[in-house]
């Protein structure tokens, strides 16, 4: 009920019934006046009877035309319901005056009859007049007022004992009409009162039912209720698309005769009072559809509080399953073989070593390296070098028990991790040594190449382990120098690490103190591979280190930097890098024609983690005077391994003067989403090993395609690395790549010939 009908303080409903209703006291009222006229005939003169007659009619057909209007045009509008309430209350009352002047107008002084007759009619008059208006107090009472009163009145004027009795009659009548229409009048307002609370509930219900049903069909979730008998007694849409079945169909499904029963310990967990939940896989039993779901199970209840059955509500987690599968793949195992890669190697080798010394059981690492797996390669190319390389890892896993691990690190190294080997050093190194020469054994039978067959050998080199005294990095030191040793002696044979390699360490130390003087003497220099954009315009350059030694001639980077970087020496050297980069960029940027170009620079870990990175970088950055939003660092994923937070300080405190991040190598080593999400990178740069096979490795493009899309998804560019044809670019185009860099568009080169390059007008 709304403010301005409480006004009234009738309501409108109540309104209408009160004039429904009266319609038949008007008429009787009518038919009621014609017999006391007819009777009247005779003692009253017929002028009279006449004047009154009409009176009393016309009153009568003016409330009539009130109550058709109100039937004709019902009204909500709150004035004009309160004007024909007060136009029907001053119609009744006018009437009651009516038919009380007929007490004196009508009814001869002394005439007991009649009055006696008259009293009896109006009597009644008045309590169906009573009745009908009772809804409206002020109108019923007015009735019976302006009726009665003047009735009583005639009676006492008449003093005669009989007519005095009559009016204190009249009176008691009217008073106890009065009550009796006091409690009429509250229950007929209560009763509408109730009645509009209870249309006004009802409707609360219905439309909080319908939001109910409508968030329940509409879900994104999938959500069914069932019974405590595993019956299901509802579901939705989204349900019914996740099962790959219809609604119909689901209803009523009993689910103890599903084949898969894996989720009915969820299930009765909810029958049970308890959550239940599950996630996994789910075969559904007639549509056959097999999704990953996660699934939260909640009890149901009765008005009483009693369980009921269930309710259960299911998503479809398959896209992000498999999303998280791929990205788990990328993380931890090696595309082509499938073997674990480095990260996972690093992770079961601590394992090893934490069981080893728990179980006080020895274990062994072999560093296994394939003979001359580069000239195969070079004359039959990738496509039969990587099948050569998977039969490999097949032979390797069936050499091992199945607790063993074998791990692909690089090009043709596979590692093996043998554990639970005998506590006793002579009888740990037996068995080492036979598993090793089981698997010299096996890689050396030929191998069929499609039309190929083909021989190869291997080289191996154990060492082994006991407990923790050794840490991963050394041991894994430890093998590959044994592997070298082998390598050395004459290939295809097993070798331990011997802790006198005096010659290795002897040949180590050489270059490095050659690098010491390369550095004196100036005999590095920068080449500059160009990266284009998706229209192969120039937009920038990748500065790449190259030693031109004296005597050997130019050297590449994979030959000295891992030595610069186990010595240190990278530090002095990417610190001449970088000079040598920002003083190019400063070079660059006074020239239109090159002043937008973007500077790669590569940074290797031991540098990232020098305590001062910054503030060097800040420091080229002034002394050179260049725009530092030009400059991009490439870092690798190696970096993120450890001190996750402090690489995302470092890299927050230089993007804030501009620089760029570029992530090198991805796809290779560690490629947590969660870790990536925290670096402010800018760009990803796809491992030229996915562009090189991308042409014929379905899972070197599923793998560049999953990137791409998690690069997009974290809003970063990407950049493919060593594109060498067109069909590549193609491709990588296609998926959506929008960077590239590759031979394809010119190979790393020097500076002078770098700037010819730019001012060809047929590649700019
Ligand atoms: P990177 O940063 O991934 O550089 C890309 C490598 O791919 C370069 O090898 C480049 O010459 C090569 N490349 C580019 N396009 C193609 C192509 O189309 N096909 C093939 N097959 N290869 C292509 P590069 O110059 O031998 O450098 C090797 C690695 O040495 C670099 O890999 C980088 O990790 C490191 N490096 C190079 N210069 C520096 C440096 O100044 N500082 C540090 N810390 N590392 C450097
Ligand atoms: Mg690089
Ligand atoms: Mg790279």
């Amino acid at each position: 009920m709304n403010r301005s009908n409480q006004k009234i303080e009738m309501h409108p409903l109540q309104i209408q019934q009160m004039l429904s209703a009266s319609h038949t006291s008007l008429i009787i009222g009518v038919l009621l006046a014609m017999i006391l006229a007819y009777m009247q005939r005779v003692v009253v003169p017929s002028a009279v009877i006449i004047a009154w007659l009409t009176l009393t009619v016309l009153i009568a057909l003016s409330r009539a035309s009130l109550l058709v209007a109100y039937k004709l045009s019902p009204a909500d509008d709150y004035s004009v319901i309160r004007a024909r309430l007060l136009k029907f209350r001053i119609g009744v009352l006018v009437a009651g005056a009516v038919w009380g002047s007929a007490s004196f107008a009508m009814i001869p002084a002394h005439d007991p009859q009649h009055q006696l007759f008259f009293v009896f009619m109006l009597a009644g008059l008045t309590a169906g007049g009573v009745v009908s208006f009772s809804a409206d107090f002020v109108s019923a009472a007015g009735y019976a007022l302006a009726t009665l009163i003047p009735v009583a009145i005639s009676l006492f004027i008449a003093k005669d004992d009989l007519s005095v009795a009559m009016g204190i009659s009249v009176m008691l009548y009217l008073g106890f009409m009065i009550i009796i229409l006091r409690y009429l009048n509250k229950n007929l307002t209560e009763n509408v009162r109730l009645r509009l609370e209870a249309v006004a509930r009802e409707e609360t219900v219905r439309a909080s039912e319908e939001r109910y049903r409508l968030l329940l069909t509409h879900s994104p979730v999938g959500i069914f209720h069932y019974d405590t008998d595993l019956v299901i007694t509802y579901c939705n849409d989204r349900l019914a698309a996740i099962l790959r079945n219809s609604i119909e169909h689901i209803t009523g499904l009993d689910m103890k005769t599903l084949k898969d029963q894996s989720i009915h310990h969820a299930l009765n967990n909810a029958i049970a009072d308890r959550i239940g939940s599950y996630e996994g896989r789910y075969w559904a039993t007639h549509s056959d559809s097999n999704a990953w779901i996660d699934m939260t199970c909640a009890p149901s209840r009765d008005e009483k509080g009693r369980i009921v059955g269930g309710i259960a509500i299911v998503q479809d987690i398959t896209e992000r399953k498999v999303a998280a599968d791929a990205i788990q793949n990328l993380a931890f195992y090696d595309p082509l073989t499938l073997l674990p890669n480095r990260r996972l190697l690093t992770d079961r080798l601590q394992q090893a070593l934490a069981s080893s010394l728990r179980n006080d059981r020895a274990g062994a690492l072999l560093f296994i390296d394939l003979d001359n797996f580069k000239s195969l390669n070079d004359n039959l190319g990738h496509d039969i070098g990587d099948l050569l390389l998977k039969q490999v890892a097949q032979r390797l896993t069936s050499s091992v028990r199945e607790g063993d691990t074998v791990a692909r690190i690089g090009g043709d190294e596979f590692v093996v991790i043998l554990e639970d080997l005998s506590k006793h050093p002579v009888q740990s190194a037996e068995q080492t040594e036979a598993i090793g020469k089981k698997i010299l054994a096996v890689l050396n039978q030929p191998y069929q190449l499609v039309a190929h067959e083909y021989h190869t050998t291997s080289s191996i080199g154990a060492t082994l382990f006991h407990d923790h005294e050794l840490g991963i990095e050394e041991l894994m030191k430890q093998a590959d120098i044994a592997m070298y040793q082998a390598k050395k002696g004459g290939r295809n044979a097993l070798h331990f690490f011997a802790p006198k390699m005096q010659d290795i360490i002897n040949s180590l130390a050489s270059i490095e103190s050659d690098l010491r003087k390369a550095l004196r003497d100036r005999q590095f220099q920068l080449h500059y591979q160009t990266q284009v954009d998706d229209s192969n315009r120039p937009y920038g350059a990748e500065a790449l280190i190259r030693w031109i030694h004296p005597e050997r001639g130019m050297i590449p980077p994979l030959q000295f930097i891992p030595l610069a970087e186990e010595t240190g020496l990278i530090l002095p050297i990417g610190k001449w890098v970088l000079d040598t980069a920002c003083a190019q960029l400063k070079a660059w940027q006074l020239d239109t024609l090159t002043r937008d170009l973007i500077l790669s620079v590569n940074i290797s870990s031991k540098q990232f983690r020098q305590a001062d990175f910054v503030a060097q970088i800040q420091t080229a950055v002034w002394q050179h005077a260049i725009d530092a939003t030009r400059l991009k660092l490439e870092i690798t994923e190696s970096m993120l391994l450890e001190n996750i937070d402090g690489v995302v300080t470092t890299m927050n405190a230089l993007k804030a003067i501009g620089i760029r991040f570029s992530l090198d190598d991805f796809g290779t080593g560690f490629s947590s989403l969660q870790y990536l999400k925290r670096l402010p990178l800018d760009q990803i740069k796809i491992d030229q090993s996915f562009v090189r096979d991308l042409t014929i490795d379905s899972n070197d493009r599923a793998i560049v395609r999953t990137i791409i899309a998690m690069a997009r998804s974290l809003k970063l560019d990407v950049i493919a690395e060593g594109v060498e044809t067109e069909e590549q670019r193609q491709l990588l185009l296609n998926k959506g790549c929008s960077h590239f860099q590759g031979n394809l568009f010119g190979e790393p080169i020097p500076i002078e010939q770098f700037e010819a390059l730019l001012m060809d007008p047929a590649i700019t």
